[in-house]
């Protein structure tokens, strides 16, 4: 088998053309992923500058070696500030940037001032393993547990790239290859023939980046409000009984409180459905300022409705975080524009006993709520065992 540096070349080259077409046309579905874009220049980078070193006896020296050389690194420090994006890190292009114009004029003296192949294979080598290291060391020390997979994945896979180009800064040439890296003999060819499948693994990590962050994310959408980011209907329930149940479980209280927002329909008739949303918005800010509670669970239940689940929490407890919360709401005014609107909450309280499902909490806290409002409004109720009679009768509201 006779593997040709010119033909591994081309390979290299079309690789990197359907790499970085199929990065730009997932682009176009993935679009809400502002890291895909950086990583897709990066990859037609990448890509251009392989075609120029490879154009080598085509194009004219400077361009071949140095803007080709140059390009390769650009390359990778947009991979990296890809990679830093992906894990909400600010990258600073200080250092970075430095590294790229030390390289390339490296690049560019052992190629004119003191002409020599080799030292030009050891700058390359060592500049793509210490990117390479960068990569893997930032994915390993900053990937959030919810994405750690991915990153453990694509550090391992960028490691791997990282040794392949260690391993080829040692590498002899063949003799009478010159200056001329296409003549570099087996040993060259052979690097080429790994570089293309590091190459190739290093992208699929990218992918698998992408891939789970994705995941999270719609996770995360199918549980959240969109409004107020918090719980919605849905995720409050299936959390508040996994956690009522663990609660109970080790004989620990479990508080719940329901708030509805007084006299809502008049903010939004009065100063308009936006201001209606502001309203909200303010009113979630307060909640999560004043529930301190470790562990707790905060919904939008409804339109202008809360559910908030305090695990371990006493009746004692949950009343004080419910006046808390009452006081809070009814002293600080939402400001819309130059507006300020008044808003007060009413609020019902309901404590687990053994045996209770969340969805009767959840019931009992709302008869309690309604409690409030027929007495006022602005004020905390608790659930009695009236309530818990009502809610055997056959109310559904869960
Ligand atoms: P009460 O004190 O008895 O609770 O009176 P209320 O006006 O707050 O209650 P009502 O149920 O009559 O009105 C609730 C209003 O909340 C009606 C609905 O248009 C409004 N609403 C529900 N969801 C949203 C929302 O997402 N944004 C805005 N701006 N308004 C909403
Ligand atoms: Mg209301
Ligand atoms: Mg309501």
């Amino acid at each position: 088998m006779h593997l040709d540096i010119p033909t591994l070349t081309l390979v290299s080259l079309l690789m990197g053309i359907g790499a970085s077409v199929g990065f730009t046309s997932l682009m176009a579905i993935l679009n809400t992923q502002k890291v895909l874009r950086i990583w897709v220049a990066s990859i037609w980078i990448n890509t251009l500058g392989i075609c120029l070193i490879g154009l080598r006896n085509t194009i004219p020296d400077v361009i071949s070696i140095v803007v080709g050389n140059g390009l390769l690194v650009t390359g990778n420090i947009l991979t990296l500030k890809g990679i830093a994006q992906h894990l909400g890190l600010t990258m600073r292009w200080r250092w970075p940037c430095s590294l790229a114009v030390v390289y390339t004029a490296a690049i560019a003296w052992f190629a004119y001032v003191a002409p020599n192949l080799s030292a030009r294979l050891l700058a390359g080598s060592l500049q793509a393993m210490s990117f390479n290291f960068v990569y893997a060391y930032l994915l390993l020390r900053y990937g959030e547990p919810d994405i750690r997979k991915s990153c453990r994945i694509a550090a391992a896979v960028l490691i791997a790239c990282g040794l392949f180009y260690l391993a080829r800064a040692f590498m002899p040439l063949a003799p009478g290859s010159g200056q001329n890296l296409l003549k570099g003999g087996m040993p060259v060819a052979a690097t080429y023939t790994i570089g293309i499948l590091t190459t190739l693994a290093s992208y699929f990590a990218l992918l698998q980046l992408i891939t789970e962050r994705l995941v999270v994310d719609l996770r995360k959408a199918a549980r959240t409000d969109g409004l107020t980011g918090l719980l919605n209907r849905s995720a409050i329930v299936a959390e508040g009984r996994a956690a009522l149940e663990r609660c109970l479980e080790r004989g620990q209280p479990f508080a719940l409180l329901i708030f509805d927002l007084d006299y809502f329909k008049q903010i939004n008739d009065r100063w308009g459905h936006d201001a209606g949303d502001t309203v909200l918005r303010h009113v979630t800010q307060r909640l999560l300022e004043t529930i301190q509670w470790k562990g707790h669970l905060a919904s939008r239940y409804g339109g202008e409705e809360f559910v908030v689940a305090l695990p371990g929490a006493t009746l004692e407890q949950g009343l004080a975080a419910a006046e808390r919360l009452r006081h809070t709401l009814a002293h600080s005014h939402a400001k819309v524009g130059s507006q300020s609107i008044p808003v007060t909450a009413s609020i019902g309280v309901a404590i687990a006993r053994p045996g209770t499902r969340f969805e009767h909490l959840v019931r009992q806290a709302d008869q309690a709520m309604y409690r409030t409002k027929f007495d006022g409004r602005n004020g905390v109720s608790f659930a009695e065992e009236d309530d818990e009679r009502l809610v055997e009768a056959g109310d559904t509201r869960c």
